[in-house]
């Protein structure tokens, strides 16, 4: 070990002294003092192995404590914590898929801080059912007779099969062999729900008698799964839900669809495509039906069944049921964002996936010409900025082929990448996620809130100014 390095370990603060200071002491008021230690400690340690590497790092206990604070304020920002999506992707599965309408979030907080009618009867003081508190909705806004709903869509696929068809076999078209994403298969999770999987027909084509064909003694259940996150186009064929229910009622096979968007409300007159609503197959006399809470329903992380009673009566009492329960604080949020659907005006309003997906080319321009506008005044010169005409997506695996018009706000900066201007919304305080198109960073004012849209602005500013 050299002089200098002998030296440079002296110098270095004591842990003790570190904690001893102003700044540190304050910190310790909010910031449990296991963590202030540490972080002390870790940034000592740094500094100590720099210096033993053979660097000569220049420090001081000011910069030793900076640097710890900076490691215990860390260490407190929760993991999983709100972001900013600047993508225009509006079911965005990577950024948590729906945002939840203000009366879901009430009914959360009120239910989560509070004993609750979870499983207590109001009128007999009894036991009661949880499912209760969604299952009159779903029936009023679906024309189903019974249904209930599960910790997500994929449990309520596993719980549909396993309760229909387990030991038995289960029929579904070649062509709709679907991967979700995060590699959930249908075949999967047939394999799972202890179902034999039959597959007829080919990729493009599966007619009718492809599946008559395929009906024998152990045939428990026709499946029909709906490619919401992917189209078959060209010379293609598929068979309808009334088909295929017309062979069920024939053959005594019950009939379930795996719709996955979960369509309350008709989206077409909002320039939207054609999408099932869960109304329609029902109406199609499906036994059950299955959609996802938060795609384009735009509620919490859930799945929906609904259909016959006998089929969900079954289905309540399978063991499989009470593993995939809901929580109370999503049965409070599903509840209240169902209850609006009510008055489907106020739905479109006050879900914001309804909103966000149904708001005018027109509106979303003018919100982004005030934020290219907003941008230049807060960042002066720091870089060019254009709207431009672009499309937004429905994301979440949901209308694959919808392109929705919106107008884009473009930013090249002059003295940095497009790539740090990404790193540096993305690594600050609050999280931006934005994208990189040709060169430029592109926010999409269609998923931006207008408070949102402010804290953009002014991160923008921060970073314009070398912050
Ligand atoms: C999204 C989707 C699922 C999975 O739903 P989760 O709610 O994400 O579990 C299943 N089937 C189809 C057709 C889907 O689109």
């Amino acid at each position: 070990m050299t002089m200098d390095t002998q030296k440079l370990l002296r110098a270095l603060p004591k842990t003790d002294e570190l904690l001893r200071r102003d700044d540190l002491s304050a910190l310790a008021v909010t910031v449990p003092r296991a963590v202030v230690t540490d972080a002390v400690r870790d940034a000592v340690d740094s500094v100590r192995e720099a210096i033993l590497s053979g660097e000569a790092p220049a420090f001081d206990a000011d910069s030793i404590a900076n640097d710890a604070i900076a490691r215990a304020t860390d260490r407190m920002l929760p993991s999983l914590r709100p972001v900013i999506n600047a993508t225009g992707i509006i079911v965005h599965t990577n950024l948590g898929r729906s945002r939840l309408s203000e009366d879901a979030l009430r009914a959360v907080v009120e239910v989560a801080g509070n004993y609750s009618t979870l499983e207590y009867d109001v009128a007999t003081g009894e036991r009661g059912s949880r499912h209760a508190h969604v299952e009159r909705l779903i029936c009023e806004l679906t024309g189903a007779e019974a249904a209930m709903a599960v910790n997500n869509n994929a449990a309520a696929v596993l719980l549909a099969i396993a309760g229909l068809a387990a030991r038995k076999e289960a029929i579904v078209s070649r062509g709709q062999q679907v991967e979700i994403g995060g590699s959930f298969r249908i075949p999967d999770v047939m394999r799972q729900s202890g179902a034999k999987m039959v597959e007829v027909g080919a990729t493009n084509k599966t007619h009718l008698a492809d599946y008559e064909n395929a009906i024998t003694p152990k045939t428990g259940l026709l499946l029909k799964v709906h490619s919401s996150n992917f189209r078959v186009v060209g010379f293609t064929e598929t068979v309808s839900l009334e088909d295929l229910v017309a062979l069920g009622a024939k053959h005594a096979v019950p009939v379930y669809e795996d719709q996955g968007s979960g369509v309350l409300i008709d989206l077409a007159p909002y320039g939207l495509p054609d999408e099932p609503t869960v109304r329609s197959s029902i109406e199609a006399g499906v036994d059950v039906v299955s959609v996802s809470g938060d795609k384009l329903l735009g509620g919490p992380q859930a799945g929906i069944l609904a259909g016959k009673k006998a089929v969900i009566d079954r289905l309540k009492k399978h063991p499989l049921a009470r593993a995939l329960r809901l929580d109370k604080m999503t049965l409070a949020a599903l509840e209240a964002t169902l209850r609006l659907y009510l008055d489907p005006a106020r739905a479109l309003r006050e879900i914001p996936t309804l909103r966000m997906l149904t708001e005018t080319p027109e509106c979303v321009a003018t919100r982004a010409l005030k934020l290219v506008d907003d941008i230049i005044a807060a960042t002066g010169d720091a870089m060019w900025v254009a709207a431009m005409p672009d499309v937004s997506r429905a994301g979440g695996g949901a209308l694959p082929l919808a392109d929705i018009p919106t107008t884009i706000v473009t930013m090249s900066p002059r003295t940095m990448s497009a790539n740090d201007l990404e790193s540096a919304l993305r690594l600050g305080n609050p999280t931006i996620v934005a994208r990189i198109r040709d060169g430029r960073v592109v926010l999409d004012p269609r998923t931006l809130a207008p408070h949102e849209a402010d804290l953009v602005v002014a991160r923008l500013a921060e970073i314009a100014s070398g912050e």
